[in-house]
């Protein structure tokens, strides 16, 4: 079994004294995009239907290959859990091998109440604490609302992969700097679909702009009652769950 919260616990037990750092501004920030794209036209967000998702790993594996995430497990900028709530009322939480070479725990039938999949990522937060608590502003929010991370300027410190609530950020082992998703950020700014929602074959990940009235997510959103994770928080997460189980954490 995967244990993938466990691992990112284990993970950030190093945090080096940061010093003093200079807060860069957003202005030294923006990347100039080619294309005549304007990022002030746009405002990225995700839907996820629990009840069509199958938990296949396809969007794990596509993911991986997109954007040069180690294929060790434990890596992920997008991983998939199943949820299994029993009858007694325990809930156990196993993050899905995408290749299926480590075979999820086997619960008795009986001993089942209900089971289903939580695809998940990073929130592209309105009010994301990883930026916050980001001491050189290597992190930072575009304004088509999509969290990035500049490698270039990331030292490695490891306070945002502490800060973010939802376990979504990793250090990768060859750069020694932050990563996460990013919405395929490459691929949308062409007006492609981030990779996990073009390989998902149930349609269960719904990627649109909410400033276009044309745009599937906008439609999901109208017709579908979303939850957010860990909605106390007020991260605003840009990532919205249609069907969501009042278990999922
Ligand atoms: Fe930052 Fe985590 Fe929110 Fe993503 S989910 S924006 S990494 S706090
Ligand atoms: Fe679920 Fe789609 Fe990912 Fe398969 S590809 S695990 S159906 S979200």
């Amino acid at each position: 079994m995967i244990d993938r919260r466990k691992f990112l616990k284990k993970a950030v037990w190093f945090i080096p004294a940061v010093g003093v750092f200079r807060r860069l501004s957003k202005e030294a920030q923006a990347k100039p995009i080619a294309g005549g794209y304007d990022p002030k036209n746009h405002l990225y967000g995700m839907g996820i239907d629990i009840d069509k998702c199958i938990g296949c790993g396809r969007c794990m594996e596509a993911c991986k290959t997109e954007n040069n995430v180690p294929k060790e497990p434990f890596f992920y900028r997008t991983w998939v859990e199943r949820y299994t709530i029993k009858k007694d009322g325990e809930v156990d939480v196993e993050t899905i091998d995408p290749r299926h070479e480590k075979p999820l725990a086997r619960t008795k039938e009986t001993e089942v109440l209900r089971s289903f999949f939580v695809p998940k990522l990073c929130n592209q937060c309105e009010h994301p604490p990883c930026v916050q608590v980001c001491p050189v502003g290597a992190t930072f929010s575009t304004e088509d609302g999509v969290v990035l991370v500049d490698s270039n300027r990331c030292i490695g410190c490891r306070y945002c992969i502490q800060a973010c609530p939802y376990g979504a950020r990793y250090l990768h082992p060859e750069t020694e700097t932050a990563d996460k998703c990013t919405f395929c950020y490459h691929r949308i700014v062409k007006g492609l679909l981030p990779a996990c929602v073009e390989v998902c074959p149930t349609q269960a990940r719904i990627f649109g702009d909410l400033k276009s009235m044309a745009s599937r997510l906008v439609r999901f959103k109208r017709i579908n009652r979303l939850h957010v994770l860990k909605a106390h928080l007020n991260t605003e997460p840009k990532v919205e769950y249609a069907n969501l189980d009042g278990e999922v954490r």
